[in-house]
């Protein structure tokens, strides 16, 4: 607790520093076919009330009965998060009235979920830090409904779709310093997820939203007074928040106040984040254990299973990467953020350079889709298209140069790589008698650099850019290069 704080995560306050607290409540709609106690389906998108069952709908004398595949993407998600996974857990009923909530609460897991402490290592970008992240507990439990105020002038309506899908609700501890290392944490959580197919992390479906539990204290001191900022349904949002959040709470220290705790709401409109209700405690919820559901319970083989069938996660990928490949970190870490990029660059890599893979993708492949608008998946350039393009540049059939050309080419046109080369006559020159008939032709028009190239030999850079444009960057630069040298005696 008393750790050096980084001073570039501080905020300066009239007063002095501040450090910001931080610890996210992540709500994550499990991938299955089926609601947690019903077999309505979670389909999104369809018509108001049409994935209503019975259960859902709380009709009297319903029973809920447990859906096995959202336990097993539970045990999954926490054996992704190398977290303590309970042999037993049990469900409790949350009680508070809204109109979306036919019940009249909500099945949660309380005081002992399916899945306990974990960890999420997180490799901040704008810090340059990796930090850990632990885990407090994951828990499953149901969705509400949605009430909408907006379609009638004076009646509001309500949609069960969403009652009873079933969430994950993953609690980090407060270890978050900053607005940065927020972000990198709900980004590297959702591509966990992500990887394991257990939450799509589809935020603007409402599929993956936190809760941003923001306080301020002085550095090394006590924990100060959190507020809670609900349901935040992006990123960037969570980043702004925070920042808005954090300098509220400053700007009522610092004039002498106290901060309430409450629950707030974030106004992406606004850039603020404003009052909602007073914090509530757990015991306004009265939870105790629901009496229709048996303790949820299974044994370690089990578990076992679901972890010797685990996918490679990205930290596994990442160091593979690293080590198989020889890409540096960073390379790396943007690779695998995604397992489409991951398995496109494994594809480009594999039998080939995997740095000079790594850098066509990076930087070439994903400013070029960012340009359009696209992703990997929707690549105009396939994975063995630009396999080959590296290929031939690797087989000096290309220079570096032609190859960007020949990538946009195939990125706007399509086609197959080698026939493109060839057709347009795009093949490197390596004939030297028509490299040299180039260099003299340089050198001839330009007697004075030659001179000026005696005395300062970095000069051959710009005679080397002279050749390739007479040449159409098509001559081999390094017999450019060797033969330039000669010429004007640099050594
Ligand atoms: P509740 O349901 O009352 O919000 P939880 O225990 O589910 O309580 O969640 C509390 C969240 O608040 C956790 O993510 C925790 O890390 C975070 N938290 C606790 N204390 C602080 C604090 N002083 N500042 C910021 N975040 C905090
Ligand atoms: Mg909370």
């Amino acid at each position: 607790m008393n750790a050096p704080v980084n001073p570039k995560k501080l905020i300066k306050g009239a007063t002095g520093d501040w450090e910001i607290v931080i610890g996210m409540e992540i709500h994550a709609q499990v991938t299955s076919q089926a609601k947690l106690f019903s077999g309505a389906s979670t389909a999104f998108g369809g018509d108001p009330n049409s994935h209503v069952s019975l259960v859902d709908a709380a009709m009297p004398g319903m029973l809920p009965v447990i859906n096995e595949e959202c336990v097993r993407q539970a045990i999954r998600t926490g054996l992704g998060l190398k977290a303590q996974i309970n042999l037993k857990s049990t469900f409790d009923r949350k009680n508070y009235f809204y109109p979306d909530l036919p019940q009249g609460y909500q099945i949660s897991q309380y005081k002992s979920p399916i899945v306990g402490e974990g960890e999420v290592i997180v490799d901040v970008p704008e810090s340059g830090e990796t930090i850990t992240v632990r885990i407090e507990r994951l828990h499953l439990e149901q969705d509400a409904g949605k009430s909408i105020h907006d379609l009638h002038p004076t009646m509001s309506f309500v949609d069960l779709n969403r009652s009873g899908v079933a969430l994950m609700e993953i609690v980090s501890k407060p270890d978050l310093r900053s607005s940065d290392e927020a972000r990198a944490y709900v980004t590297k959580l959702r591509t966990i997820l992500r990887y394991l197919g257990t939450c799509d992390g589809d935020m603007d479906k409402g599929n993956l939203r936190a809760d941003v539990n923001v306080s301020v204290r002085r550095p090394g001191e006590e924990f100060g007074t959190r507020c809670e900022i609900k349901n935040v349904n992006s990123i960037r949002f969570i980043g702004q928040a925070i920042e808005y959040e954090a300098r509220r709470q400053i700007g009522i220290l610092e004039d002498g106040g106290v901060i309430e705790q409450e629950t707030r709401l974030y106004d992406p409109g606004k850039g603020e984040t404003r009052s909602m209700r007073s914090k509530e405690e757990a015991h306004d919820y009265r939870y105790f254990p629901d009496p229709d559901l048996l303790p949820l319970e299974f044994d370690q083989a089990y578990v076992d299973e679901l972890a010797q069938h685990l996918p490679e996660l990205p930290d596994e990928k990442k160091a593979r990467f690293m080590g198989d490949y020889g890409l540096s970190a960073y390379d790396a870490s943007v690779l695998v953020a995604e397992r489409a990029s991951a398995d496109f660059f494994e594809e480009v890599a594999k039998g080939r350079d995997g740095k000079a893979a790594a850098n066509w993708i990076i930087n070439e492949l994903f400013g070029r889709l960012n340009k359009e608008g696209k992703d990997i998946s929707s690549s105009p350039v396939s994975a063995a298209q630009l396999g080959a393009i590296v290929d031939l540049i690797g087989e000096n059939v290309i220079s570096g140069k032609i190859a960007k050309d020949l990538f946009e080419i195939v990125f706007t046109e399509g086609g197959d790589p080698r026939e493109i080369v060839e057709k347009r006559g795009m093949k490197q020159v390596t004939d030297t008698g028509a490299i040299e008939a180039a260099c003299d032709a340089v050198i001839a028009a330009n007697p004075e650099k030659v001179e000026q190239a005696k005395a300062k030999p970095t000069l051959l850079g710009w005679f080397v850019g002279q050749v390739m444009k007479q040449t159409g960057g098509k001559a081999n630069p390094q017999a450019v290069n060797e033969l330039l040298k000669a010429k004007l005696g640099i050594e």
